[in-house]
């Protein structure tokens, strides 16, 4: 199991994970990491700190595994210093997008490639071709190959990427690359995803095998005990961080103190989480596995599977109200809206209050064209509540607005 086997690999890895610059020679669409200006005023500062921050790094008792992140980090220029000076005491992974020719020369004939645990390569085929520098990709891939480095080369499954996804997976298996889909996380366009992606989109992932995916899910862990504080440190422009997801426990020190793991866990109160799952929860239970591996099915496209898991969630504790959202929400994409609205009112029962089973709840009667018990079921809700989303869904059953709403997949993991 996906998670399980995260959580045994990982139980004393220690992380330190540090984003170099902020700056990016590329401009690619979905980019949430980048500050276009080459000649930032970061520059500067980034240049004082590393110094400060490879010392603090050494200075660490135990052997972490460093990763080095960007903007793009071979835009630095003392990028090849520090992979030198790092990679002295620790395994280094670095995020790149390859393209920075004189620096990734200088790279594989300075540093050992025993040295490097891997190069997280991005394929960003769009701005690769605005900037005709395909064929660069593949030949830059081939320096890395022929000295023996380690490498993955990542596609982000960007909505508009899909309809040429399969096209560009076989184009780079011909040079022998195989490319490994990341799915996007995150609102684009008003969907959240992975779990926005649509079924015959999905179908297409069907052909690429489950493990050949690179990333996890983001869940809601709100009211978890979280050990990332106790192999996690993660370094943005001199700020240390332990969670770069959790606003309320960011901003734990700086660059200029010693570095330290610390031992006991945090309780998570950040409703978004998608960190890679480096970290230990520290009471996760067994449904919260079965919940994971079923969220990654669904949007993998095994909805057999993903059914499968939130059932096994029930069998283990039949009031994990999001098991039975979630078998609703597949009813739903299956046109099943009978099961799906027994599945939503199942929810609902448990969690009277939870604005999501109750929207999923009024999405299905109004599938089962039971569009008056819809709107009244809105109204009560309402009156002894404030609720922006079934506000917003009242007001589009009124006006019997033509909206294309579909139900959405619960990833709370503590449901409330
Ligand atoms: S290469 Fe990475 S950092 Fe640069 S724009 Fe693209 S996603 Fe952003
Ligand atoms: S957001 Fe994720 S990594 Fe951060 S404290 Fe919560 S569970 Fe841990």
């Amino acid at each position: 199991m996906r998670l399980m086997d995260i959580k045994d690999n990982t139980m004393n890895e220690y992380v330190v994970n540090w984003t170099l610059n902020e700056i990016c020679n590329f401009n690619c669409a979905y980019c949430f990491n980048k500050k276009k200006d080459l000649k930032s005023k970061f520059k500067f500062s980034e240049k004082i700190l590393s110094k400060k921050i490879y010392k603090n790094i050494l200075n660490l008792k135990e052997t972490a595994k460093v990763l080095l992140i960007g903007g793009e980090p071979f835009l630095h220029e003392d990028i090849i210093k520090i992979c030198k000076v790092l990679t002295k005491k620790f395994h280094v992974t670095i995020a790149t997008n390859l393209s920075i020719e004189k620096k990734i020369q200088e790279f594989v004939n300075c540093i050992d490639p025993a040295s490097i645990d891997r190069l997280n390569i991005s394929c960003h085929i769009e701005e690769r071709e605005k900037r005709k520098e395909v064929y660069d990709l593949i030949r830059n891939i081939d320096l890395l190959r022929k000295k023996g480095f380690n490498f993955i080369l990542n596609y982000v499954l960007y909505p508009s990427l899909m309809n040429r996804f399969i096209d560009d997976y076989a184009f780079f298996n011909s040079y022998g690359i195989k490319i490994q889909p990341k799915f996007v996380r995150g609102n684009f366009d008003d969907k959240f995803y992975p779990y926005a992606y649509d079924h015959e989109i999905k179908n297409k992932f069907l052909i690429i095998e489950k493990n050949e995916f690179s990333n996890s899910m983001p869940i809601n862990a709100r009211g978890l005990q979280c050990h990332i504080n106790s192999n996690k440190i993660k370094i943005d422009n001199g700020v240390i961080r332990k969670c770069s997801y959790d606003k309320f426990q960011n901003n734990f020190s700086n660059a200029h103190n010693k570095f330290k793991f610390d031992s006991d866990p945090v309780i998570c109160k950040n409703k978004l989480c998608n960190c890679t799952a480096r970290f230990k929860f520290a009471d996760f239970k067994e449904v919260h596995y079965y919940l994971y591996e079923g969220l990654f099915l669904y949007v993998y496209g095994d909805l057999k599977g993903s059914k499968e898991y939130f059932c096994k969630v029930l069998t283990c504790d039949n009031k994990f109200s999001p098991a039975y959202n979630n078998l609703g929400v597949i009813e739903y994409d299956l046109g099943n809206f009978k099961e799906a609205n027994k599945f939503f009112y199942d929810a609902m029962s448990i969690h009277q209050n939870n604005s999501l089973y109750v929207k999923n709840y009024v999405l299905s009667l109004l599938k089962l064209e039971e569009t008056e018990k819809a709107k009244n079921f809105c109204v009560e809700f309402l009156k002894s509540r404030k609720n922006e989303r079934i506000f917003d869904l009242s007001e589009k059953i009124s006006r019997k607005e033509n909206f294309d709403l579909r139900p959405e997949i619960s990833i709370e993991f503590n449901p409330e």
